[in-house]
């Protein structure tokens, strides 16, 4: 008899603690949810099911690139084969706003001058661009005419292309009715002339510093005959203090040239600022441009390799 009392008392307590247990339960999670605290559980699941993708993103480095590539394709030059370029650039650079990331990539700056060179796209006509990313052959000679003397002080560099010529020729005269002087002192540069040039810079300067000024044969906007450098090409006459600096300022894209290595913007072109140095590029473009502030690089880049 104990023993069975013992026995039921046991399974009293058993269905006791079990009900209990049961009640406890129930109650704590009817309590939780009417609390609202299954929210909390929901919580506590969602970051750990958001952070992951997140996690295995950043490994791959896709949600810092995603937002920023949004804000990269906003930018009116972006250029969908440069995006991951402008990624790596802006990585490198994180302190450049997006419009400098663009604005450099653009342009080659995340090269380092002189490498990944192509050869110059002769089918560019009058809008051809030579410079520290893109060069001419040492056999390429374009068409030429010479110039007569009233446009041109300097014998040994008196040969322009035709089309940029003529265009030279109407903004010369036009800026003598206004009594300014204008001159050619060097348009066309052959590439074995500019190689004497460079080679001679360098023996005096260093390679490094002649870099900065003085291009290396195949790379000179000079081999195009599409240039000039007006009245001076010695930063030491201080050219950009001059009235006929001002008058080209305000005047010579009206007749299709730019100035082509604008104070600056040194970082883009690659060159320090020359007030001398013009270029034909038409009028349109020179108009863009003039309006703009951009450099031929961009321009070049956008709306001329991107077509
Ligand atoms: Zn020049």
């Amino acid at each position: 008899m104990k023993r069975k009392s013992k026995v039921r008392i046991g399974r009293l307590l058993l269905v006791i603690v079990l009900t209990l247990g049961i009640v406890l339960i129930g109650g704590f999670t009817a309590y939780k949810f009417f609390k609202g605290d299954n929210n909390d559980m929901t919580n506590d699941n969602k970051p750990s099911e958001v952070e992951k993708p997140n996690k295995d993103n950043e490994q791959g480095d896709t949600p810092i690139d995603n937002s920023d590539e949004a804000k990269l394709r906003k930018e009116y030059y972006f250029i969908d084969a440069n995006l991951d370029r402008y990624l790596a650039y802006l990585k490198a650079n994180p302190t450049k706003s997006m419009e400098e990331v663009v604005r450099c990539v653009n342009a080659n700056i995340d090269y380092e001058f002189y490498t990944n060179e192509v050869p110059s796209n002769l089918d560019d006509g009058y809008l051809l661009i030579v410079n520290k990313y893109n060069k001419l052959g040492s056999d390429y000679v374009p068409d030429l005419v010479e110039m007569d003397d009233k446009y041109n002080h300097n014998k040994g560099y008196r040969y322009m292309n035709p089309i940029a010529y003529e265009h030279f020729k109407e903004m010369v005269d036009a800026a003598a009715l206004d009594n300014i002087t204008l001159f050619n002192i060097s348009a066309y540069r052959s590439y074995d002339t500019q190689n004497i040039l460079y080679n001679n810079y360098v023996a005096r300067d260093g390679k490094e510093a002649a870099d900065t000024f003085s291009a290396r044969a195949g790379y000179s906007e000079h081999q195009t005959g599409l240039a000039s450098d007006i009245n001076t090409s010695s930063s030491s006459a201080h050219f950009e203090n001059s009235k006929e600096y001002a008058w080209l300022q305000e005047n010579s894209y009206k007749y299709g040239f730019i100035l082509r290595y604008p104070k600056d913007k040194e970082y883009i072109t690659g060159y320090k600022y020359e007030p001398w140095h013009y270029r034909y590029v038409g009028e349109d473009v020179a108009k863009y441009i003039h309006e703009t502030g951009i450099t031929f690089e961009e321009y070049y880049a956008f709306f001329i390799k991107n077509k």
